[in-house]
């Protein structure tokens, strides 16, 4: 099945909470539901961005900081969907770099159409208050030319907003309800077309504008499912480290990747 994986980068889960009414509206009509999980240390970018399209640990892939900016040794959920002859797409610089190509270069890589990578198609942007309503509209530009089985939708601008502004700060819930609502106008065309939706985050942040501890706040973030192949069971412990499992398993490919096997319906009993 085609899948969408959004990360809403530094959206902790206490803010997504609070803020996300569109989000929370399709759960209690019944189309999705939220889970809430632990992300892994250390609570930083792109070490959880690897863990998240690798289903491996920052300290076991080594991608430890975010100053580490060689290509992942891992398998990703990128690698899987190519290697079953999928399409695949995604944004944010870091996620080339990890994926793709390092380094970032921007006049080469920005605009990524290389079928041989394991990112195939690409807006790449590196700049984080790149507006979020552009980048949703560069990935349905992506999904109208290419449609791509597997595309990850990266909006920075909530991470941006928390390192100018603490977390309780108006400035920063505000921009997880912008980001909820542009998922409000695109979200109900990805399901009526029968897309499998993940919305997460990477980690959460803390009062000092910061992340990378062990704090609730910095740990705790939201995991929200929606479409047909998802049980929908409540009393579930997703973790970060089975999401490149479960993705593959919503793509159809063959993975040796950690997976949560109660939140696929197709999997149920
Ligand atoms: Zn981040």
């Amino acid at each position: 099945m085609k899948t969408i994986l959004v990360v809403l980068d530094r959206l902790s889960n206490q803010v997504a909470q609070h803020t996300m009414g569109y989000l929370h509206a399709e759960c209690a009509q019944g189309n999705g539901h939220y889970y809430r999980l632990t992300c892994e240390l250390p609570s930083l970018s792109r070490p959880l961005y690897g863990c998240i399209l690798t289903g491996v640990t920052p300290v076991r892939s080594g991608i430890i900081n975010n100053g580490v900016n060689r290509l992942s040794r891992e398998r990703s959920v990128f690698h899987y969907a190519r290697a079953a002859g999928l399409t695949t797409a995604a944004a944010y610089h870091w996620v080339s770099e990890l994926y793709n190509r390092t380094p970032f270069v921007a006049a080469r890589d920005r605009h990524t159409d290389a079928p041989e990578l394991p990112i195939q198609y690409g807006h790449f942007y590196s700049n984080d208050s790149y507006p979020d309503s552009h980048l949703f509209e560069d990935a349905e530009s992506l999904r109208l030319r290419h449609d791509p089985h597997f595309r990850l939708i990266h909006p920075m601008n909530i991470d941006d907003a928390g390192h100018k502004s603490s977390l309780s700060s108006p400035q920063y819930r505000n921009r997880a309800r912008i980001a909820d609502g542009l998922l409000s106008l695109w979200m109900p065309r990805w399901l009526a077309e029968g897309y499998q939706v993940i919305v997460t985050a990477d980690h959460g942040m803390n009062d000092h504008r910061s992340h990378g501890g062990i704090l609730p706040e910095e740990t705790r973030v939201p995991r929200f499912v929606f479409g047909a192949a998802f049980s929908l069971q409540p009393d579930l412990l997703p973790q970060q480290t089975d999401l490149c499992g479960t993705l593959c398993e919503l793509l159809g490919v063959p993975h040796d990747k950690p997976l949560c096997r109660g939140p696929l319906a197709e999997l149920r009993g």
